[in-house]
């Protein structure tokens, strides 16, 4: 039977399975993320802690369950690259790595689907603990994909519109430096950049 089929109760019985397998999560956050993945009609299928994927072709978003904060941020995140209205064209780049060229997700998709997560957990939902999660997923970016000192802004302004989310008082946790000579070998206003800054302001908007 394809979700399609289904009727809304046996959708949201079908995300719970997954979300909520043994029926025990307390958490209040839970339910905020059942409701989202039947609203953006998401298929949910489960996967380790860490492994958290999406697929946006088939509106699938891989998770384990959802026991707090940080899952839920997760999660929101995913789903922010399946509601990505423009991520075919900018999703993976290629990107040097120790064992030669290798596929990533661009820097803009990934700010592009925090983004979405944050408007959508907003003060509610978006906590420290989302802030860390989300700053520790977008400090391994940091390194290879912020190229230009705009590009270091935004990345920078996207881990302060969470911040302040989250109360203002998460303490920003160093991060790599980036190398300013290396900064100096790009252009400020590079076309990638208004791209980043064009699909910030689209995603907000949805
Ligand atoms: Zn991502």
């Amino acid at each position: 039977m394809t979700s399609e089929a289904l009727k809304p109760w046996e959708r949201r019985r079908q995300v719970e399975r997954v979300l909520n397998p043994r029926g025990d999560i307390r958490y209040a956050g839970l339910k905020f993320a059942v409701d989202m993945a039947v609203r953006y009609e998401w298929n949910i299928e489960p996967v380790a802690s860490g492994k958290q994927r999406a697929s946006q072709k088939s509106r699938t978003v891989w998770t384990p369950p959802i026991c707090g904060e940080a899952e839920l941020a997760v999660f929101a995140h995913e789903g922010g690259h399946v509601q990505d209205p423009d991520s075919d064209g900018r999703r993976f780049v290629a990107v040097q790595g120790k064992d030669g060229e290798r596929w990533a997700e661009s820097l803009e998709a990934e700010l592009a689907a925090w983004q979405w997560a944050m408007a959508r957990l907003a003060r509610t939902w978006w906590g420290k603990i989302a802030q860390i999660t989300m700053e520790r997923c977008l400090s391994t970016y940091q390194r290879g994909n912020v190229k230009t000192a705009a590009q270091l802004t935004i990345f920078e302004s996207v881990l302060k519109e969470g911040a302040f989310l989250a109360g203002g008082a998460v303490p920003l946790r160093p991060r790599p430096s980036v190398d300013l000579t290396r900064l100096r070998e790009f252009h400020e206003g590079d076309a990638r950049t208004a791209d980043i800054q064009r699909v910030c302001d689209i995603m907000r908007r949805l």
